[in-house]
Protein backbone atom coordinates (compact mmCIF):
# COMPACT_ATOMS: atom_id res chain seq x y z
CA UNK A 1 0.00 0.00 0.00
CA UNK A 2 1.43 3.56 -0.68
CA UNK A 3 -0.28 6.55 0.78
CA UNK A 4 1.94 9.31 -0.13
CA UNK A 5 0.82 12.35 2.38
CA UNK A 6 -0.32 15.26 0.86
CA UNK A 7 -0.18 18.87 2.16
CA UNK A 8 -2.98 20.96 0.66
CA UNK A 9 -3.09 24.66 0.98
CA UNK A 10 -6.77 26.61 0.18
CA UNK A 11 -6.06 30.20 0.26
CA UNK A 12 -9.47 31.05 -0.20
CA UNK A 13 -10.30 34.44 -0.83
CA UNK A 14 -6.46 35.62 -0.04
CA UNK A 15 -4.01 36.69 -2.17
CA UNK A 16 -3.18 39.55 -4.86
CA UNK A 17 -0.89 39.53 -7.60
CA UNK A 18 2.41 40.23 -5.46
CA UNK A 19 2.16 38.46 -2.26
CA UNK A 20 0.40 35.68 -3.95
CA UNK A 21 3.24 34.89 -6.37
CA UNK A 22 5.54 35.81 -3.82
CA UNK A 23 3.55 33.26 -1.21
CA UNK A 24 3.89 30.34 -3.94
CA UNK A 25 7.53 30.64 -4.39
CA UNK A 26 7.84 30.57 -1.15
CA UNK A 27 6.71 27.36 -0.73
CA UNK A 28 8.36 26.24 -3.65
CA UNK A 29 11.73 26.85 -2.48
CA UNK A 30 11.00 25.50 0.96
CA UNK A 31 9.52 21.92 0.37
CA UNK A 32 12.30 21.36 -2.05
CA UNK A 33 12.93 17.64 -1.50
CA UNK A 34 10.25 17.08 0.64
CA UNK A 35 8.79 13.63 0.86
CA UNK A 36 5.17 14.37 0.90
CA UNK A 37 3.15 15.85 -2.16
CA UNK A 38 2.14 19.53 -1.56
CA UNK A 39 -0.58 21.69 -3.33
CA UNK A 40 -1.50 25.24 -3.43
CA UNK A 41 -5.34 26.26 -4.00
CA UNK A 42 -5.04 29.66 -4.90
CA UNK A 43 -8.22 32.13 -5.55
CA UNK A 44 -8.54 31.76 -9.59
CA UNK A 45 -7.50 34.85 -10.69
CA UNK A 46 -4.05 33.95 -9.40
CA UNK A 47 -4.52 30.31 -10.81
CA UNK A 48 -2.09 31.69 -13.91
CA UNK A 49 0.18 33.37 -12.29
CA UNK A 50 0.83 30.86 -9.90
CA UNK A 51 1.40 28.14 -12.70
CA UNK A 52 4.01 30.28 -14.04
CA UNK A 53 5.87 31.00 -10.78
CA UNK A 54 5.66 27.09 -10.09
CA UNK A 55 7.38 26.26 -13.39
CA UNK A 56 10.00 23.64 -12.73
CA UNK A 57 9.00 22.80 -9.25
CA UNK A 58 7.16 19.71 -7.67
CA UNK A 59 4.55 21.87 -6.27
CA UNK A 60 1.15 20.54 -7.50
CA UNK A 61 -1.07 23.71 -8.65
CA UNK A 62 -5.59 22.93 -7.41
CA UNK A 63 -8.70 25.31 -8.22
CA UNK A 64 -11.14 25.55 -5.13
CA UNK A 65 -14.13 24.87 -7.29
CA UNK A 66 -15.37 23.84 -10.76
CA UNK A 67 -18.88 23.70 -12.60
CA UNK A 68 -20.16 20.29 -13.54
CA UNK A 69 -21.20 21.74 -17.48
CA UNK A 70 -17.78 21.93 -20.05
CA UNK A 71 -19.48 25.27 -21.08
CA UNK A 72 -22.45 27.67 -21.63
CA UNK A 73 -24.28 29.71 -20.07
CA UNK A 74 -23.36 29.78 -16.46
CA UNK A 75 -22.38 33.23 -16.14
CA UNK A 76 -19.36 33.91 -13.19
CA UNK A 77 -18.42 30.16 -13.29
CA UNK A 78 -14.98 27.30 -14.67
CA UNK A 79 -15.28 24.58 -15.70
CA UNK A 80 -12.95 21.78 -15.14
CA UNK A 81 -11.74 21.52 -18.63
CA UNK A 82 -10.59 25.15 -17.98
CA UNK A 83 -8.98 24.16 -15.31
CA UNK A 84 -6.80 21.76 -16.84
CA UNK A 85 -6.26 24.27 -20.12
CA UNK A 86 -4.53 26.79 -17.41
CA UNK A 87 -2.10 24.12 -16.22
CA UNK A 88 -4.06 22.66 -12.48
CA UNK A 89 -3.98 18.73 -11.31
CA UNK A 90 -6.71 19.31 -8.58
CA UNK A 91 -9.57 20.67 -7.27
CA UNK A 92 -11.40 21.03 -4.21
CA UNK A 93 -15.11 20.32 -4.38
CA UNK A 94 -17.72 21.04 -1.45
CA UNK A 95 -16.02 22.36 0.95
CA UNK A 96 -18.35 23.38 3.52
CA UNK A 97 -17.93 27.21 3.14
CA UNK A 98 -19.36 26.28 -0.30
CA UNK A 99 -21.90 24.35 0.83
CA UNK A 100 -22.68 27.06 3.30
CA UNK A 101 -22.46 30.38 0.82
CA UNK A 102 -23.86 28.80 -1.98
CA UNK A 103 -26.10 26.45 -1.16
CA UNK A 104 -23.86 23.66 -2.58
CA UNK A 105 -25.41 19.94 -2.27
CA UNK A 106 -24.12 16.51 -2.30
CA UNK A 107 -25.51 15.77 -5.64
CA UNK A 108 -23.86 18.91 -6.96
CA UNK A 109 -20.84 18.16 -5.59
CA UNK A 110 -20.64 14.78 -6.63
CA UNK A 111 -21.79 15.73 -10.58
CA UNK A 112 -18.65 18.06 -9.77
CA UNK A 113 -16.41 15.51 -8.92
CA UNK A 114 -17.41 13.15 -11.90
CA UNK A 115 -16.74 16.25 -14.16
CA UNK A 116 -13.54 16.74 -12.63
CA UNK A 117 -12.53 12.90 -13.29
CA UNK A 118 -13.47 13.05 -16.86
CA UNK A 119 -11.06 16.31 -17.06
CA UNK A 120 -8.41 14.44 -15.74
CA UNK A 121 -8.62 16.35 -12.38
CA UNK A 122 -7.84 14.67 -9.12
CA UNK A 123 -11.03 15.85 -7.29
CA UNK A 124 -10.66 16.51 -3.08
CA UNK A 125 -13.84 16.30 -1.68
CA UNK A 126 -14.75 17.54 1.73
CA UNK A 127 -16.78 16.37 4.41
CA UNK A 128 -17.83 17.32 8.01
CA UNK A 129 -20.13 17.54 10.46
CA UNK A 130 -21.33 21.18 12.35
CA UNK A 131 -20.87 21.44 16.04
CA UNK A 132 -24.80 20.30 16.80
CA UNK A 133 -24.22 17.19 14.75
CA UNK A 134 -21.23 16.49 16.57
CA UNK A 135 -22.97 17.05 20.10
CA UNK A 136 -25.89 15.33 18.60
CA UNK A 137 -23.55 11.92 18.77
CA UNK A 138 -24.29 11.88 14.81
CA UNK A 139 -21.12 12.47 13.81
CA UNK A 140 -20.29 9.37 11.51
CA UNK A 141 -23.91 9.19 9.87
CA UNK A 142 -23.72 12.58 8.88
CA UNK A 143 -20.28 11.80 7.15
CA UNK A 144 -21.54 8.28 5.47
CA UNK A 145 -24.49 10.36 4.30
CA UNK A 146 -21.96 13.42 2.89
CA UNK A 147 -20.25 10.33 1.04
CA UNK A 148 -23.06 8.34 -0.42
CA UNK A 149 -24.62 12.00 -2.30
CA UNK A 150 -20.73 13.67 -2.68
CA UNK A 151 -18.57 10.94 -4.04
CA UNK A 152 -19.52 9.59 -7.31
CA UNK A 153 -19.03 6.18 -8.60
CA UNK A 154 -15.92 6.72 -10.65
CA UNK A 155 -14.05 7.32 -7.53
CA UNK A 156 -11.00 5.99 -7.37
CA UNK A 157 -7.42 6.48 -5.42
CA UNK A 158 -5.83 7.76 -8.52
CA UNK A 159 -8.63 10.03 -8.91
CA UNK A 160 -9.65 11.02 -5.62
CA UNK A 161 -8.67 12.74 -1.81
CA UNK A 162 -10.85 13.06 0.34
CA UNK A 163 -10.84 15.81 2.82
CA UNK A 164 -12.42 15.84 6.75
CA UNK A 165 -13.50 18.86 7.72
CA UNK A 166 -15.41 19.23 11.12
CA UNK A 167 -17.09 22.34 10.78
CA UNK A 168 -16.59 23.30 13.65
CA UNK A 169 -12.89 23.65 13.74
CA UNK A 170 -12.39 25.54 10.37
CA UNK A 171 -10.98 28.44 11.06
CA UNK A 172 -11.53 28.66 14.87
CA UNK A 173 -8.30 27.28 16.43
CA UNK A 174 -10.27 24.36 17.85
CA UNK A 175 -9.84 20.37 16.70
CA UNK A 176 -10.30 17.31 17.52
CA UNK A 177 -8.16 15.19 19.45
CA UNK A 178 -5.75 13.30 16.54
CA UNK A 179 -7.65 9.98 17.91
CA UNK A 180 -10.64 11.33 17.52
CA UNK A 181 -10.44 12.55 14.08
CA UNK A 182 -8.44 8.94 13.36
CA UNK A 183 -11.62 7.29 14.18
CA UNK A 184 -13.54 9.60 11.56
CA UNK A 185 -11.20 8.46 8.85
CA UNK A 186 -10.79 5.20 9.47
CA UNK A 187 -14.84 5.55 8.83
CA UNK A 188 -14.47 7.01 5.96
CA UNK A 189 -12.70 4.35 4.66
CA UNK A 190 -14.26 1.56 5.73
CA UNK A 191 -17.74 2.96 4.53
CA UNK A 192 -16.39 3.93 0.76
CA UNK A 193 -14.43 0.18 0.73
CA UNK A 194 -17.88 -0.98 1.73
CA UNK A 195 -19.43 1.06 -0.79
CA UNK A 196 -16.94 0.81 -3.77
CA UNK A 197 -15.36 -1.97 -3.49
CA UNK A 198 -11.16 -2.56 -1.72
CA UNK A 199 -9.74 -2.60 -5.38
CA UNK A 200 -10.33 0.79 -7.08
CA UNK A 201 -9.34 2.68 -3.63
CA UNK A 202 -6.87 0.57 -1.41
CA UNK A 203 -4.79 3.52 -2.08
CA UNK A 204 -7.07 6.33 -1.47
CA UNK A 205 -5.97 9.42 0.69
CA UNK A 206 -7.71 11.07 3.70
CA UNK A 207 -6.87 14.45 4.65
CA UNK A 208 -7.87 15.97 7.61
CA UNK A 209 -8.42 19.73 7.64
CA UNK A 210 -9.79 22.16 10.19
CA UNK A 211 -7.08 24.53 12.29
CA UNK A 212 -4.15 22.23 11.27
CA UNK A 213 -1.09 24.11 12.48
CA UNK A 214 2.47 22.89 12.84
CA UNK A 215 2.05 22.53 16.83
CA UNK A 216 -0.19 19.91 16.18
CA UNK A 217 0.00 18.61 13.13
CA UNK A 218 3.04 16.13 14.15
CA UNK A 219 -0.05 14.31 16.41
CA UNK A 220 -2.31 14.32 13.44
CA UNK A 221 -0.39 13.57 10.74
CA UNK A 222 1.04 10.41 12.74
CA UNK A 223 -2.16 8.66 12.96
CA UNK A 224 -2.49 5.36 10.71
CA UNK A 225 -5.90 7.13 8.38
CA UNK A 226 -4.99 10.46 8.50
CA UNK A 227 -2.51 10.81 4.95
CA UNK A 228 -2.21 14.76 5.18
CA UNK A 229 -4.02 18.02 5.80
CA UNK A 230 -5.96 20.61 4.23
CA UNK A 231 -5.03 23.99 5.24
CA UNK A 232 -6.40 27.22 5.44
CA UNK A 233 -5.37 29.78 7.55
CA UNK A 234 -1.94 28.39 8.00
CA UNK A 235 -0.98 27.66 4.48
CA UNK A 236 -1.31 31.74 3.89
CA UNK A 237 2.40 31.89 5.91
CA UNK A 238 5.03 30.31 4.10
CA UNK A 239 6.93 29.24 7.64
CA UNK A 240 3.45 27.65 9.09
CA UNK A 241 2.81 25.96 5.98
CA UNK A 242 6.72 24.80 5.39
CA UNK A 243 6.22 23.36 9.15
CA UNK A 244 3.31 21.46 8.23
CA UNK A 245 5.00 19.64 5.38
CA UNK A 246 7.88 18.82 7.66
CA UNK A 247 5.44 17.29 10.09
CA UNK A 248 4.55 15.17 6.90
CA UNK A 249 7.71 13.40 6.34
CA UNK A 250 8.97 13.21 10.41
C1 LIG B 1 -10.25 24.96 5.39
O1 LIG B 1 -11.06 25.86 5.28
O2 LIG B 1 -10.14 24.11 4.50
C2 LIG B 1 -9.43 24.92 6.59
C3 LIG B 1 -8.96 23.77 6.97
O3 LIG B 1 -9.27 26.11 7.25
P1 LIG B 1 -8.38 26.37 8.57
O4 LIG B 1 -7.11 25.59 8.42
O5 LIG B 1 -8.16 27.84 8.60
O6 LIG B 1 -9.20 25.87 9.72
Amino acid sequence: MSRTPLIAGNWKMNGLLSDGTTLAKAVALGAKGAACDILICPPATLLAPIKEALAGTTVHLGAQDCHWQASGAHTGDISAQMLVDIGCSHVILGHSERRADHGETDNQVALKAAAAHNAGLMALICVGETEAQRDAGDTMSVISAQLDGSVPDSATSENTVIAYEPVWAIGTGRTPTAQEANQVHAHIRAHLRGRLGTEGIADLRILYGGSMKPGNAVDLLAQPDIDGGLIGGAALKAEDFLGIVAAAVS
